[in-house]
């Protein structure tokens, strides 16, 4: 019993949800004996779900992979016992004859919808008491879980609060420094770092006019447009781009691409069916956005900054459109912003 509640004291005292997840694996894989655990997330929809591998915990060690860096993703139907586990949403057990292992899965949901699977695999199948143990430490997960979500959403739009998007540009531009302090400068990782140059980007979006629909139609009028905006948005972007709801009517979106053409056709996306979407009472609506792409030397104003610069283009050039700061910068259309006074020198 002591025991348990080690673990129970361990896992609850993280606010950060890979080690809370690292916490749950590592207290089943040691109470249940197992060979190993593995916490899958469930991505996209219907019959383009997939699995992402986020925690593992086994005898050949402990792995958990930051969203940054998950990189593979394998189709849901590559793994029957998974798919059967989240179709019926409930625990599901399959001998490996070949590897002589029993393994598990168990369904983690919220509201009704499975959002990931954890799979313990077993030299035995686990007993009934194992099976319990199992259980209460999915169920101290999800409640811990649904916890953290509160403190990291906006209570209006259930979008990202700008807290988390402090935590979580820190831990991309962390992410971005640590795969460059571990390249050294042979030309194959060279040829790697210039890609991942190109991989983040951000974009702020802000509602057209938003203050004559407040003046308009009242304050409610203008939630209720705010919560629209925010399903719409959840719509047209991919599940790996992150939305956060920034203050008012402005919205941050980071977004992970291999070019700017995705980034914009993305935002693109995003503006057309807002342009198109007819909102009850208020009709239409229209956002403009401005982007940058983040380099690893940023700080985090800096990329606000020049989003925010590269959005009051769009603004000055009519609204209801997107701009780029570099295309702005190339263009003549904002200058170089000098950076903030600091005492390291930069290579
Ligand atoms: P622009 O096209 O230049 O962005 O014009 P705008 O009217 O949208 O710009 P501005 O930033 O001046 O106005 C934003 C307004 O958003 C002001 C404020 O009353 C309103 N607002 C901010 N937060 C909320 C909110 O949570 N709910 C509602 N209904 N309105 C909000
Ligand atoms: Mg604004
Ligand atoms: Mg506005």
């Amino acid at each position: 019993m002591i025991h348990v509640l080690k673990h129970v004291e361990s896992i609850t005292q993280h606010r950060d949800r890979a080690l809370l997840e690292l916490g749950v694996a590592s207290a089943l894989f040691e109470l249940v004996k197992a060979r190993e655990v593995n916490l899958h997330k469930i991505v996209g929809e219907g019959d383009a779900r997939a699995l992402e591998q986020v925690t593992h915990v086994g005898t050949d060690g402990v792995r958990y992979a930051t969203e940054a860096e998950i990189d593979d993703s394998q189709p849901i139907s590559a793994r029957p016992e998974i798919l059967a586990c989240v179709e019926n949403s409930q625990i599901v057990r399959r001998e490996h004859p070949e590897s002589g292992a029993f393994v598990h899965c168990f369904p983690i949901s919220v509201d009704r919808r499975v959002l990931g699977v954890l799979e313990v695999s077993c030299a035995q199948p686990l007993s009934e008491d194992d099976l319990g143990t199992a259980e209460g430490f999915l169920g101290l997960y999800r409640n811990y879980l649904s916890l953290l979500d509160y403190s990291e959403r906006d209570t209006l739009t259930g979008m990202l609060n700008r807290k988390t998007f402090d935590e979580s540009l820190s831990k991309i531009l962390g992410g971005m420094a640590a795969i460059r302090a571990a390249e050294n400068d042979s030309a194959p990782t060279r040829r790697r770092r210039q890609q991942d140059e190109g991989t983040y980007w951000l974009a702020v979006v802000d509602v057209d006019h938003f203050k004559r629909i407040n003046d308009q139609f009242g304050h409610l009028y203008g939630d209720e447009v705010l919560i629209l905006l925010a399903r719409i948005m959840r719509e047209s972007f991919r599940h790996q781009d992150k939305l956060f709801r920034f203050g008012g009517e402005e919205f941050v979106v980071t977004l992970r691409a291999t070019s700017e053409d995705e980034v914009r056709a993305a935002l693109e996306r995003f503006r057309m069916a807002v342009e198109g979407y007819s909102f009850p009472q208020v009709g239409r609506v229209t956002v403009s956005a401005g982007y940058t792409h983040i380099s690893t030397s940023d700080t985090i104003p800096e990329i606000v900054g020049r989003a925010d610069e590269a959005l009051y283009v769009a603004k000055e050039n009519g609204r209801n459109q997107i701009a780029s700061y570099e295309a702005a910068l190339n263009a003549g259309k904002v200058t170089v912003r000098d950076k903030p006074d600091s005492d390291i020198e930069l290579f």
